[in-house]
C-alpha cells in the first residue's frame, strides 16, 4: 500500500496541517513545526499539540506517514563549534517538537563543510549531531535526506549517507529519505526501470533498504548530474512521469510516506490522484 501526500502549510498553527492534507486527497504529509527561516520560534502550546493530535485521529491519518522537515538554517556538519552548537540546539528543539506532537520521523538535510573541513570530518560531525539529539529524545527517528550536492552540501552520494549512518549509535532511530529530484541532480538516473533498479540496488548495497523511511517525489528542472536543486511538477521536468509510475508500482516503496514538494501547489490534488492511479489504489 502506498501513502502519498505533500508538504502542506502549517500557517496559523500545526493543527491546521492535517486538514490541508485531507483537502488534497493525501494519506501522508510533511510540514514545518516552526518557522523554517528563523532560529527561534515560540514553543508549541497545549492547544497546538492537542489540536494536531485530534485532527490527525479525526481525519484518519497515521503518525507513521507524517514526516516534518526541519529548518533550512540548520547545518549539523558546521565546521565552527559555536555555529555547530547553535544548529544542534535548533535541531534538538525540532526533535522535541515532534516528540510533543507524537510524530515519529524528522527529515533533515545533512550539513555543509563550507570548504573549512574535509567531507569525512563533516560527515562525522553530522553523525555526532544526530547522536547528541537522539540521546536527549525518545521515539523520534532522525531521517537524513539525500541532497543534490549543491555547493559543499554533503549527503548526495549513497556512500556518504552510509558513512553517517555507520556512525550513528542507535540504528533503530536513524533513516534516509530519498528525494527523487536530488538523486537525479546528483547523477542517479531513475528515468527508466533499469535505471531505477540500478539506483535502488546500489542504495540497498551501500545504505540498506531497511533504512529507507520516506521519499520526496519531485521532478527536476535541471538535468541529470547538474548538482542543482530545482524541483518541478511531475512530468514537467527532466525526470519525466514514467519514473513516478515505476515508483508507484514498486513494492520497495510501500508503507512509507511519499511526499510531493513540487512547486505548483494547485496541482497537488491531481498529482496525488495520478500517483494513486499508477499504484492501482483508490485515493481516500
Ligand atoms: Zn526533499
Ligand atoms: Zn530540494
Amino acid at each position: 500500500m502506498k501513502f502519498v501526500g505533500a508538504h502542506v502549510s502549517a500557517a496559523g498553527g500545526v493543527e491546521n496541517a492535517p486538514g490541508r492534507a485531507e483537502d488534497i486527497g493525501a494519506k501522508a504529509f510533511a510540514l514545518f513545526t516552526k518557522n523554517q527561516r528563523r532560529w527561534k520560534s515560540k514553543p508549541l502550546s497545549d492547544e497546538n499539540i492537542a489540536g494536531f493530535k485530534e485532527q490527525v485521529a479525526a481525519l484518519g491519518f497515521s503518525m507513521d506517514y507524517i514526516i516534518p522537515h526541519d529548518s533550512y538554517l540548520i547545518n549539523l556538519g558546521h565546521p565552527e563549534q559555536d555555529q555547530l552548537q547553535k544548529s544542534r540546539n535548533a535541531f534538538l528543539d525540532e526533535m522535541k517538537r515532534c516528540e510533543q506532537l507524537g510524530i515519529k520521523l524528522l527529515n533533515f538535510h545533512p550539513g555543509s563543510h563550507l570548504d573549512k573541513i574535509t567531507p569525512a570530518e563533516c560527515l562525522q560531525k553530522n553523525a555526532e549531531s544526530v547522536n547528541w539529539a537522539l540521546d536527549q529524545t525518545e521515539g523520534v527517528t532522525a531521517v537524513f535526506e539525500n541532497t543534490a550536492g549543491q555547493g559543499t552540501n554533503m549527503g548526495f552520494k549513497f556512500e556518504q549517507l552510509a558513512e553517517m549512518i555507520d556512525q550513528v549509535e542507535d540504528k533503530k532511530r536513524v533513516g534516509v529519505c530519498i528525494d527523487t529530484c536530488h538523486a537525479f541532480a546528483a547523477g542517479y538516473d531513475i528515468r527508466t526501470r533499469e535505471g531505477l533498479n540500478k539506483t535502488f540496488d546500489e542504495f540497498d548495497e551501500t545504505v540498506g533498504l531497511q533504512y529507507l523511511k520516506a521519499m520526496h517525489l519531485n521532478d527536476s528542472k535541471k538535468e541529470l548530474g547538474s548538482r542543482v536543486d530545482r524541483h518541478e511538477s511531475l512530468g514537467d521536468g527532466e525526470i519525466g512521469v514514467d519514473a513516478f509510475r515505476l515508483i508507484m508500482q514498486d513494492e520497495r516503496f510501500d508503507e512509507i510516506p511519499l511526499i510531493l514538494e513540487t512547486p505548483n501547489t494547485e496541482r497537488w490534488p491531481r498529482e496525488i490522484e495520478m500517483l494513486y492511479d499508477f499504484a492501482g489504489q483508490d485515493d481516500r
